[in-house]
């Protein structure tokens, strides 16, 4: 029996479960750069280039250890196109019996592969991704006839059952959460670390080129391109982290400075999404620096939460709660996402900084896509569909499974708090408080009402007001609400003018 072992664009490990048993000399591994995927939204020109580049230093390194690969570049004259038409054809071309997958991360693409034994007429196998610390009954079964799903209990369920930082049932430390210590702002003086960069070799200059000339309409640019694209430069961009920034990362999780897009962040969720990184090699190398006194516990368990924390939750919510997670809209958004969010076309500095480094680099860290970027879209009431495609294809860490329980259920409140239990909703002032986006800005963060008021300001007590009725049986609104309930009218009236006018203005497309 000779399999056919397809391997797809972010599962580039040498674990991964559809390699496992491979016999080399018989099986093929299929491996195919498809317009499909590459284009079902316009993803940023680097996600592109990192994904095919990485691809084929895997397919590479595969080859180079006797593995028999097919490897369908962008422009190979056998490229059909999608995935099942490739494996069609390498179905044609090979004597093979059984065509075996991991799981894909992707409902539609799961979906489609579930009809693929009827379409193939041969046995397709599918693998469970072993790329998580947890299955994803762990999950499911933590989350039967739970009424509300925090992530902080899952959290604490992984940490026992890893027993990563847990000493005898109990956390280390004597708490299992320290986000009270992760809340600094930045000081203007501290110096950031520079970004781990890797020198383009042949394989990624030719994959530039092709994605320059072939995806020349997708957003953003590559003149920052300087990912990791093998498993060693990934290795080293974990153990540059632990070396330079991890004893920092706690402290200034949540802080932005303009011109600084990669603060004391780990800028690993790329490889960690596409294979290039295991879950457990990170956690195991965190918490080595933690025991041998080199990281302070706020950040190590900080970090620690942000992995078996957010990211298994975040996975295990996003198959648990499919297909209807992707059409929810509890707050009835319907408002068109603006024209800056692809053109940083704006006088909101906050905004400009964050959507401008999107575009330079393919990222932005937690804290600008949640309390910049999300909390715009929340207090604007943008659709839902429309801010799931513009996170999908902006960052090149995105895929599906990631990044709609992260814009549907934490910004957008769109699943009517089954994730968070409030909006992540804010004012101007905790930008101003978190960052020195506020300094620089045409708006003044400290108005509330008139041209130069911070457009945030109004646009939150506006959200409130729009959505009181709903949010009335939250006891975690029930501050914000009296709050509300106290303030002098006619200034409220003023803000809810103010909101009207911005919302007139962006409807024409009206600098804002
Ligand atoms: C609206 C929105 C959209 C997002 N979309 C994505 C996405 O498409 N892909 C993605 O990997 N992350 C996404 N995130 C989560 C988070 O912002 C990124 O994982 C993080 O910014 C990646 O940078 P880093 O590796 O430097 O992370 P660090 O700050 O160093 O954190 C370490 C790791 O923790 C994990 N992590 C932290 N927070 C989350 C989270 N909320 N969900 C899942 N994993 C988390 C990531 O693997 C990350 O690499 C999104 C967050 C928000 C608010
Ligand atoms: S003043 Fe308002 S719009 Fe300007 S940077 Fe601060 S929060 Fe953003």
């Amino acid at each position: 029996m000779a399999a056919l072992r397809l391997v797809l664009g972010d599962q580039l490990s040498r674990s991964i479960s559809c390699l496992q048993g491979i016999d080399k000399k018989r099986d093929i591994v299929l491996m195919a750069e498809v317009k499909s995927e590459a284009t079902y939204v316009k993803h940023h020109k680097q996600k592109i280039a990192f994904l095919f580049s990485a691809m084929r230093h895997f397919a590479k390194s595969l080859k180079d250890d006797g593995f028999n690969v097919l490897y369908i570049d962008y422009h190979h004259d056998d490229n059909r196109g999608s995935l099942e038409a490739q494996v069609i054809w390498a179905l044609e071309q090979h004597d093979l019996d059984e065509v075996i997958v991991t799981h894909p991360g992707e409902y539609r693409l799961w979906q489609a592969m579930c009809e693929w034994e009827k379409s193939l007429g041969v046995t397709v196998s599918m693998q469970e991704d072993n790329r998580f610390l947890v299955p994803q009954s762990f999950f499911d079964d933590w989350a039967k006839g739970k009424k509300q799903l925090r992530m902080e209990f899952f959290y604490r369920e992984v940490r026992k059952h890893t027993g990563y930082l847990v000493n005898d049932g109990e956390p280390e430390g004597g708490k299992w959460n320290y986000d009270a210590q992760n809340r600094e702002p930045m000081p203007s003086d501290k110096d950031v670390p520079a970004r781990s960069h890797y020198e383009a070799d042949k394989i990624t200059q030719d994959v530039l080129a092709l994605v320059e000339d072939t995806f020349d309409d997708h957003f953003g640019n590559l003149d920052n391109f300087a990912f990791a694209v093998t498993r060693n430069q990934a290795l080293d961009v974990l153990n540059t982290f632990i070396d330079e920034r991890l004893e920092n990362f706690g402290r200034y999780q949540d802080a932005m400075v303009m011109n600084q897009p990669w603060m004391f962040h780990s800028h690993i969720s790329f490889y960690l999404n596409c294979g290039l990184l295991d879950v457990k090699e990170v956690i195991e190398a965190v918490l080595q620096a933690y025991y041998a006194g080199e990281a302070p516990l706020n950040s190590v368990e900080g970090f620690v939460r942000q992995i078996i924390g957010w990211r298994e939750y975040i996975r295990g919510f996003y198959w648990y709660f499919m297909p209807e997670l992707a059409t929810k809209n509890a707050l009835n958004a319907t408002r068109d996402l603006p024209e800056f969010y692809w053109t940083a076309d704006t006088r909101m500095n906050c905004l400009k900084q964050c959507i401008t480094e999107t575009r330079d680099n393919a990222y932005a860290h937690h804290i600008q896509r949640l309390m910049v970027l999300g909390n715009f879209a929340l207090l604007a009431g943008l659709d839902p569909e429309q801010v799931n495609e513009w996170y999908l294809l902006v960052y090149a860490d995105a895929y599906e499974w990631v990044e709609m329980p992260n814009v549907s259920s934490m910004i957008l409140y769109a699943d009517g708090g089954q994730l968070a239990s409030k909006p992540y909703a804010a004012s101007g002032s905790y930008i101003n408080k978190m960052s020195d986006y506020c300094k620089r800005c045409e708006y003044s963060v400290k108005e509330k009402t008139g041209h130069q008021a911070c457009p945030f300001n109004y646009l939150y007590w506006d959200f409130i007001n729009r959505h009181k009725a709903q949010l009335e049986n939250n006891h975690r609104m029930g501050m914000i609400l009296k709050t509300m309930g106290r303030m002098d009218d006619s200034k409220l009236q003023a803000m809810f003018e103010d909101a009207e006018r911005f919302f007139d203005k962006l409807a024409v497309n009206e600098k804002v």
